[in-house]
């Protein structure tokens, strides 16, 4: 059934050719135990390699059951060791982290047995070969006999009509290599099984033909008994490795060797650690600076912990909302009239003169250092740094003194602000002050606000007037002389009127902003001139002779709107991106104020090198750990060659590579991610290990993953095309 036709094989070599052996014509049959004898480089372990399957030949023709294999791919060979071949080495070539129920289990499962249905038959494989009472034990601890004795199991677990061993009592005592020989004898029925041997008379009795090779030919080929002519050969049942196989094999491979574990997994985290590192660090770098930053829109007050919102659908804020906002976990306190606090100004008498931005006096928390708490809307209170020099040294000059407020003026008289200073609070940290200030002088500032922003415009004889602050000839002015509902108008600007007379006529009042529309019906009841000027309205007319004049009561009304931006402080800022997105959640629209911190070419730059360098030190951290990780599995190179030998695919052998790998990445992975969540719960935990759970987020969490499964993706690609590209006898051999 294995034919060989004038095969010859011939080594190549840095351009020297050897020759393995020449122009062998031989012809097995099923049922026949034969012994190859002949001195050392005779050929005989090259003529039992060709004949495996292991290696391939150069000339001349081999057939198994009627069928040339001279045309064999890789892939027909490993077809054909499946079907046909079962091997024995003189040195074992058994897996020994394995115990020997594992070993004999593992040719099974490579060939696509279920694990389950191999169970007795693996048992009684191993009460067959007489090592029942080893089948828990690790194949590196049996003597050389016992060993040899697993690789016989292993050969019959596969089933094949053929055996071939070359060599297998070479390592043995004589006592156990008889036992060993005795045992190839019982199993050889319906086998061929050939023994290579250089002590014959070992073998003598139980073989059925001796071949002799001499110098890579055959020079003796003796029929020693007659053997029965079996023609029907037996082929062994083989399906491809099925998946959970593989992936049994894999996770049994992670843990299999623990010294080999311990240092794989110390590689990934080194690797998941640098990464995580570098880019946490890079985060920190850029979320200090940022804090320096200056938004020219805002006060930059606490802008790291500010978030400015709106509602979505452009109405105005009521106490529901205040509510709903309040309840976000991270959400620290809301600062209603947010406008007031972006409005630096200055509160000043003859002899102290103060500089700060306005809150509520809701906000005020704890106890004053000096003074006590405004009882009435015109008294402050201010929130200054302890080392405020100025302040802490004249708190006699500031405390119950009288101050104006320069950019701010009372509606009711329109004249400028007065307020008391009544309390001090200090501070520590933060140079900047504040003045707690009572909800109605909020509301007044709000006004003024909205005064200088508003687009506010007049109508009167069917011709429409744009009022601007500073061009005095549009402007709209309160004056406390004109009654309510009346306006007084200049009396140069009555063109459009019938015979230039506007008295009685209507005149309509539009202040707008984005949120709202305020309207004011008024009569025109006075036109003031030159000569009445100083009379009607206590003014000179040179320096306004083109304004309206109403009622400083109905100037007011137009500019009285609600709250339609407020902000909110968090209490921690590194989450600042997430509560924005909870706030969003609930129908408003969010502005961090740190996004809004002008960009300059610099900082891009510095984030497009930050990105290289991360991408150099990715790629340098896959060639490091490739080189180290193809250290250590230096010695699996012995498991892939076997389990190749055994009947593997190479695809199959690269799965259980993947999986190894992707196992260990894995387990790499989560002890990162529980260093984190324990760092994170611990005082005084590793600052390195902090720094990486605040400036990470799920996203960077995941792609740091994504690169850790890529990386090892690619390695045992890459160190799988390196060691599979060989032939399996190359990959055998380089070991040996
Ligand atoms: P034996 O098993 O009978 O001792 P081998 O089959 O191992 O002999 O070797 C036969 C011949 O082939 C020897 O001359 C040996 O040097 C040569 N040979 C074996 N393997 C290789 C190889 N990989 N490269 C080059 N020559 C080889
Ligand atoms: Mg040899």
């Amino acid at each position: 059934m294995l034919k060989l036709k004038k095969v010859s094989k011939f080594y190549y070599s840095k351009g020297m050719v050897a020759t393995g052996f020449t122009k062998i014509s031989l012809d097995f049959n099923i049922g026949e135990f034969v012994a190859i004898t002949g001195e050392s480089g005779s050929g005989k372990s090259t003529l039992l390699n060709v004949i495996s399957g292991l290696d391939s030949y150069e000339e001349g023709e081999m057939f198994i059951n009627g069928e040339e294999t001279s045309h064999y791919s890789e892939k027909d060979y490993e077809i054909y060791r499946k079907k046909y071949i079962g091997n024995i080495f003189q040195n074992f070539n058994l897996i020994t982290s394995y115990t020997v129920y594992q070993n004999v289990e593992l040719v099974l499962l490579i060939n696509g047995y279920k694990r389950k249905e191999v169970k007795d038959k693996v048992l009684n494989i191993i009460k067959e070969v007489g090592l029942t009472k080893y089948k828990n034990t690790k194949v590196s601890k049996l003597s050389g006999g016992q060993k040899q004795r697993v690789a016989i199991a292993r050969c019959l677990a596969k089933e094949t009509p053929v055996i071939i061993a070359d060599e297998p009592t070479g390592n043995l005592d004589s006592k156990s290599a008889e036992s060993v020989l005795k045992l190839l004898n019982e199993i050889s029925k319906n086998k061929l099984v050939i023994v290579v041997t250089h002590n014959y008379e070992q073998v003598e009795d139980y073989v059925t033909r001796k071949i002799t090779m001499h110098d890579g030919r055959v020079i003796e080929d003796t029929k020693l008994k007659e053997t029965p002519k079996e023609n029907t050969v037996q082929t062994a049942n083989y399906k491809e490795t099925t998946a959970l196989n593989k992936l049994r094999l894999g996770i049994r491979n992670t843990f299999n060797i623990i010294p080999k574990f311990i240092l794989l997994l110390m590689v990934y985290l080194f690797i998941v650690l640098s990464i995580s590192g570098t880019y946490s660090s890079f985060q920190k770098g850029e979320y200090e600076t940022a804090k320096e930053m200056y938004n020219p829109y805002f006060s930059n007050l606490n802008a790291n912990k500010r978030i400015v919102l709106k509602k979505d659908n452009n109405e105005a804020f009521n106490e529901e909302d205040y509510e709903k906002i309040q309840k976000i976990n991270n959400v620290d306190y809301i600062l209603k009239d947010d406008l007031s606090y972006d409005r630096e100004i200055s509160v000043y008498n003859e002899y102290i003169y103060l500089y700060g931005s306005m809150v509520s006096i809701d906000l005020l928390e704890g106890k004053l250092d000096v003074g006590r708490m405004p009882e009435n809307e015109n008294e402050i209170v201010i929130y200054a740094n302890e080392n405020d020099w100025m302040i802490s040294n004249m708190q006699d000059s500031i405390i119950d003194k009288e101050f104006q407020i320069e950019e701010l003026r009372n509606p009711s008289n329109n004249e400028y602000y007065k307020v008391k200073i009544v309390g001090i609070k200090y501070k520590s940290t933060g140079y900047s002050t504040t003045y707690y200030v009572s909800n109605n002088m909020l509301e007044n500032v709000r006004k003024n606000i909205y005064e200088t922003e508003n687009e506010t415009t007049y109508t009167y004889a069917n011709r429409t007037y744009t009022s601007q602050n500073g061009n005095i000839n549009n402007e709209v002015r309160p004056n406390a002389n004109v009654p309510k509902g009346e306006a007084y108008i200049s009396s140069e600007k009555t063109y459009d009127c019938k015979y230039s007379k506007c008295i009685n006529y209507d005149l309509n009042i539009n202040s707008a902003n984005k949120y709202f529309t305020n309207n004011l019906n008024l009569k025109i009841t006075k036109e003031y001139n030159k000569n009445n000027m100083n009379k009607l309205l206590g003014l000179s007319y040179e320096e306004n002779n083109g304004a309206v004049f109403i009622n400083p009561e109905d100037y007011t009304s137009l500019f009285k709107g609600n709250i339609y931006q407020s902000s909110v402080f968090i209490k921690n800022d590194k989450l600042a991106k997430e509560t924005e997105n909870e706030i969003k959640a609930l129908g408003y629209d969010t502005f961090y104020i740190l996004d809004g911190v002008s960009e300059d070419i610099g900082t891009k730059i510095i984030r497009i090198a930050k990105l290289i360098v991360l991408s150099i030190l990715i790629i340098v951290l896959f060639f490091i750990s490739y080189f180290v990780i193809k250290l250590i599995l230096k010695s699996r190179n012995v498991y892939f060659s076997t389990i190749r030998m055994l009947g593997s695919s190479s695809k199959t052998a690269k799965n259980l590579l993947d999986i190894e790998l992707n196992m260990i990445t894995n387990i790499a992975y989560v002890i990162f991610i529980s260093l984190i969540l324990i760092a994170n719960n611990i005082e005084g935990a590793l600052k390195f290990i902090k720094d990486l759970a605040e400036f990470l987020t799920i996203k960077e969490y995941i792609i740091i993953y994504i690169i850790l499964i890529i990386m090892s993706y690619l390695t045992s690609t890459r160190y799988a095309n390196k060691l599979f590209k060989k032939s399996a006898m190359t990959t055998i051999k380089e070991r040996v």
